[in-house]
């Protein structure tokens, strides 16, 4: 006869910690994402890991368990999307990941649910709002920063560049400056703003480095890894606290 309760009952109260959903690349193993899973964890938040190829109904069942999104850094998003050829140094692309974050994106930037874009998320966002990319900056964007700086040559928290903040931004009230040291490992970028977003950081170079959709709770991306700079003291977890709390986070 037990009288104590197994120790997994004790802890087993209602938790008020949201639910984020961030989306995987096809059969990519999950470690690629452990950097954003531990951001959004102590963020206060739940990850989970979504991998493409979703039946309609799946879709809208996980859509509906949502309280905000994660999209994560990765490959190119394919050109045809935003009516462009395949530029020749563009990368490998995953049309069912694709496929997958443009319509979680389009569903939370309706339904008005919180939106993190962060690096290839960024761009994701633009193309699904209509924009353009760069397909590759150092070919298309000739005088740019080095803006590729990759590992392992590069540690993940190696400064590569400054970002100059718009003051008064969702993203200046929450990193609290107007210029902040960032990480850049991207070769591609945002071209033309596609409708609703507002560019709200910009490198030396003039390329736009984060945006937000001003009248959205909280929609915002960034071409920046701040899942690998959460060690430096003008990063932290601000980002990502700011993000789990817009999810319903206390
Ligand atoms: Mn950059």
């Amino acid at each position: 006869m037990h009288h104590h309760l197994p120790p997994w009952r004790k802890s087993a109260m209602p938790s008020p910690r949201p639910s984020i959903i961030i989306p995987t690349g096809s059969g990519q193993s999950t470690w690629y994402y452990q950097p954003y899973v531990d951001a959004v964890q102590k963020a206060g938040g739940i990850p989970r890991l979504t991998s493409p190829d979703l039946d309609e109904e799946a879709l809208e069942a996980l859509a509906s368990r949502m309280d905000g999104l994660l999209l994560a850094g990765g490959g190119d998003v394919d050109p045809c999307l935003y009516g462009q050829a395949p530029h020749p140094a563009l990368g490998r692309v995953d049309r069912a990941r694709d496929d997958l974050e443009l319509a979680l994106a389009c569903l939370a930037l309706r339904r008005g649910l919180p939106i993190l874009g962060i690096c290839r998320g960024i761009q994701v966002l633009n193309v699904a709002t209509g924009g353009t990319l760069y397909q590759d900056l150092p070919s298309e964007r000739p005088g740019s920063l080095q803006h590729g700086c990759f590992q392992p040559q590069f540690p993940a928290d190696h400064i590569a560049h400054e970002v100059t903040l718009e003051p008064g931004s969702l993203l200046a009230r929450t990193m609290g400056r107007e210029a902040l040291p960032v990480n850049s490992r991207h070769h591609q970028g945002v071209d033309r703003l596609g409708e609703g977003w507002r560019a709200v950081a910009h490198a030396p170079d003039g390329l736009v480095e984060a945006m937000e959709a001003p009248g959205h709770p909280f929609a915002l991306g960034v071409q920046w890894h701040p899942e690998s700079l959460i060690g430096l003291p003008e990063h932290g977890l601000r980002l990502f606290a700011a993000f789990v709390r817009a999810c319903g986070a206390p």
